[in-house]
């Protein structure tokens, strides 16, 4: 089937175009740079934003793959999670073209379609695979029966997301938002070993009480100290050497983890999306423990990996496959909308 994508959860306005498993066109609009100043982004900018850019971005992608908005089999959009303003906005607009153009809508998982892009290069999912979900908001192992039915989840973050955990030390350091990029660039010029940052939930009791949820909270307030002592110390603060000791720590306990998870499910194959599974620590600690433990991972190509509208249109095209859907003409946004919950009805 060829699926029309729509991303408008946050500041990304996205369309794109998928056809199976292949990706005819992928056009994403930012306004993160009038984000930037306020530090993090102020929905009443971005659900603007998004009325603005919508019609431009979805021609543009219609018109990059060759196609007329007739050709589409279906649309898909997200419906949550995100900023409620931002949602309604796309889904919204979602709505006016499947019932202008007589075509089923699927109001879908933005989490969800950040693994299911990674079918783009890698193909259809395994049954009961593993997927780790890595974003600004979100930090969670997945247990993905079935991509278009039932996905369970495994573990998740108690407190801070790895992205926002990133964006927080970030800030101290005097990085602009979002910060992640910053800290990954940097990263790969310091020491990792150079200050001692805490890895949460990964020893004694807390592990054994919680083997795949995660705590990146201890891991900023940790950093966010010892900034402070080499100030009060007079000392410059070793802002590469910073970076790369909170970057190992982080990537380490995300691999762990992982992996872990993989054992208990008995999985091959990991699956791994979220804007922060750019994060190149991540990546290369991935492929070693993937290596080590005869796990495939599968993670997106960079420019998949942040907000886009291939993740939405992929998990459209499992969805058309499967016979699920679509969603009722008047399905609603769910700004906090669950993992477990694929498809609005
Ligand atoms: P969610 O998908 O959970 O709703 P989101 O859409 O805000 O959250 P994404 O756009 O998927 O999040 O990812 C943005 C996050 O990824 C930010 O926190 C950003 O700092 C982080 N990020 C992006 N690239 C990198 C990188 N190379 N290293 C570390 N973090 C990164
Ligand atoms: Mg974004
Ligand atoms: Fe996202």
């Amino acid at each position: 089937p060829i699926v029309l994508g729509i991303e408008s959860t946050c500041d990304e306005t996205a369309a794109a175009i998928v056809q199976g498993r292949t990706l005819r066109s992928n056009v994403v609009a930012s306004s993160m740079n009038e984000h930037a100043r306020y530090g993090g982004v102020i929905p009443e900018i971005a659900s603007r934003a998004h009325a603005e850019a919508f019609v431009p971005v979805v021609g543009k992608a219609l018109a990059d793959a060759g196609l007329e908005l007739s050709d589409v089999d279906a649309i898909a959009v997200s419906a949550g999670p995100g900023l409620a303003g931002c949602l309604a906005v796309g889904v919204s607009g979602a709505k006016a073209l499947a019932y202008a153009a007589n075509k089923p809508l699927y109001g879908v998982n933005h989490v969800i379609g950040h693994i299911a892009v990674t079918q783009l290069q890698f193909g259809p999912f395994p049954d009961d695979t593993l997927a780790l979900i890595v974003s600004g908001g979100h930090t969670s192992l997945l247990h993905v029966r079935d991509v278009a039915r039932h996905v369970d989840v495994v573990g998740t973050t108690l407190d801070d997301a790895a992205g926002e955990c990133f964006d927080k030390v970030a800030r101290l350091l005097g990085f602009p938002y979002p910060g992640g990029p910053h800290i990954d660039r940097h990263a790969r010029l310091g020491d990792p070993r150079a200050i001692r940052v805490p890895q949460g939930l990964t020893q004694g009791k807390a592990a054994a009480r919680h083997p795949y949820d995660f705590s990146f909270s201890g891991v900023k307030t940790a950093v966010a100290r010892w900034i402070e002592e080499q100030r009060a110390l007079g000392n410059e603060i070793p802002v590469d050497d910073v970076c790369a000791s909170l970057a190992d720590s982080v990537a380490s306990v995300l691999a762990k983890k992982a992996i872990n998870g993989c054992r208990r499910f008995d999985s091959r194959t990991l699956i791994v999306g979220g804007g922060f599974s750019a994060n190149s620590q991540l990546r290369t600690k991935l492929a070693e423990v993937g290596e080590d433990n005869g796990v495939q991972v599968r993670i997106p190509r960079i420019g998949l990996c942040t907000d886009n509208g291939a993740m939405v249109a992929m998990l459209g095209v499992n969805l058309v496959e499967a016979g699920v859907g679509p969603s009722s003409p008047g399905f609603p946004i769910d700004s906090a909308m669950p993992m477990s919950k694929i498809l609005m009805d």
